[in-house]
């Protein structure tokens, strides 16, 4: 028992193999050897975290975190294939191929009461890096469910934050007074959020209140930080829940305030509708094992502001292939002040942007020279999404459908019969000119 954060008592509920269903059948084979190496070296060491959390609800668990009273160069002494990262808090992580364990030694609590004591004038965390007793470990976590370890020692679950009732009931519940923990780190709002849409859990009333009022927060955080933290808000398989969670309390603004400004003063459906399309389309590509690109996320994310300023540089005598381009980088321009997009991502993400005017410029040899353009697929995936919200010509969507799974002799039938139309569009509302409809 000790005396901790508010000089609560921690008594912990530990519960028995026999009454819990955490099997090392379901942890990785290098968690158990991590796990028993720091063992039988007489080193603590639990299971902790998501891995906990998920195997208590029958999920396969992304990850495997282990904690120990080890100090990391007494971890890295007992492993040989040991790397300690981090300047703040020191981890260990273990190799195993592809695979990382990372083993962190328990920590401190550290309050935010003084401007001596590691924290900024605004609440955030400075310093971290004080080591700590399991219980200190347990209650620095962020959610209670989160906060429960798997013993090794006794195949026990230790759970000192009632953690256990919350996991029950479904409830995501911070450790301590909620907007203290936002600000010692604003990225717990977006972490609440992502739990709440995985799990399918409720985020506690008072986590809950809170949100709104803390989003501008998310400011101080560093724009990497948030590019990560974004990827696994819209690429665990429930990009949809996120994406509605995060637009409630109003912390969709602060991470695209471009698309928030588009998506919040419209008349017209189809912006939303082709996110949520597009996040849909996303989460249904995890589901069925198919590889999803942060590119094509954010493409799909950043759309509507660069279809807008595309559409505003015609109108001002751009032509459509420079608008768009101009248009792309002024938005991710202005977008990595908020979250970085490595360039990696950034340049597929611009070509995408690209290739839909291209994928309207049929004409010649230009369709066939079109489908070898190692982004093309994206595009065409790409303008599908846009003719489903109605922003886009389904005709067009259809033609390239078509001609892709055509045979040569129906392929030149398709483009010869295209030579001999006047140009689609002008006659129609929806054009599919440039980067569609002048409708703005
Ligand atoms: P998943 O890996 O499924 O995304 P997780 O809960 O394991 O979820 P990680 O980011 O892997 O999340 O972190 C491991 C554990 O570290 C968490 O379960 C939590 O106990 C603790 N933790 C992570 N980030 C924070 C944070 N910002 N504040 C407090 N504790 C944190
Ligand atoms: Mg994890």
């Amino acid at each position: 028992m000790q005396q901790l954060r508010n000089n609560k008592i921690v008594t912990p509920t530990i519960i028995r193999r026999s009454e819990h269903n955490i099997s090392r059948a379901n942890i990785s084979e290098n968690a158990v050897k991590v796990l028993y190496r720091l063992h039988n070296a007489g080193f603590a060491a639990l299971l902790v975290g998501g891995g906990v959390r998920d195997l208590l609800l029958g999920r396969e668990p992304k990850d495997f975190d282990v904690a120990t009273n080890a100090r990391p160069e007494e971890v890295r002494a007992v492993f040989r294939n040991c790397r300690l990262i981090g300047r703040r808090f020191r981890l260990a992580h273990v190799h195993f191929g592809r695979e990382i364990i990372e083993v962190a030694t328990f920590r401190g609590v550290q309050e935010a009461d003084g401007p001596t004591n590691g924290t900024a004038d605004n609440g955030m965390l400075l310093r971290d890096n004080v080591y700590g007793t399991i219980e200190e470990d347990a209650l620095r976590r962020d959610f209670t469910v989160n906060a429960l370890y798997y013993n090794i020692e006794d195949f026990t679950v230790i759970d000192y934050t009632q953690g256990l009732d919350d996991l029950e009931k479904g409830v995501l519940r911070l450790l301590g007074d909620p907007e203290t923990r936002y600000r010692e780190d604003p990225v717990r709002m977006l972490r609440a959020v992502r739990f709440s849409a995985k799990l399918g859990f409720r985020i506690d009333e008072a986590c809950a209140a809170p949100l709104t009022r803390c989003a501008s927060l998310l400011r101080s955080v560093p724009a990497a930080r948030l590019f990560e933290e974004i990827l696994k808000l819209f690429m665990s398989g429930t990009a949809v829940q996120a994406f509605e969670k995060l637009r409630h309390y109003n912390l969709f603004a602060e991470l695209f305030p471009e698309t928030d400004e588009c998506l919040a003063h419209q008349d017209q459906e189809y912006p939303i509708t082709f996110v949520v399309r597009g996040l849909h389309n996303t989460d249904l590509r995890i589901r069925e094992g198919k590889p999803v690109t942060p590119a094509f996320l954010y493409a799909v994310l950043l759309w509507e502001p660069v279809r807008r300023l595309t559409n505003a540089l015609v109108a001002s005598g751009d032509a459509p292939a420079v608008a768009v381009q101009q248009a792309g980088a002024e938005v991710i321009e202005r977008q990595i002040s908020q979250t970085s997009i490595p360039r990696r991502f950034s340049l597929p993400m611009r070509e995408i942007w690209q290739l839909q005017h291209r994928l309207d410029q049929r004409g010649g040899k230009r369709a066939k020279r079109l489908m070898t353009h190692p982004r093309f697929r994206a595009a065409y995936d790409f303008l599908l999404l846009r003719a489903e919200a109605g922003e886009a010509d389904p005709e067009l969507a259809e033609w390239w459908t078509t001609i892709q799974e055509a045979q040569p002799e129906l392929q030149n039938r398709m483009l010869s019969t295209l030579a001999t139309q006047p140009r689609r569009g002008r006659r129609r509302r929806r054009s599919s000119s440039a980067v569609s409809p002048a409708d703005d």
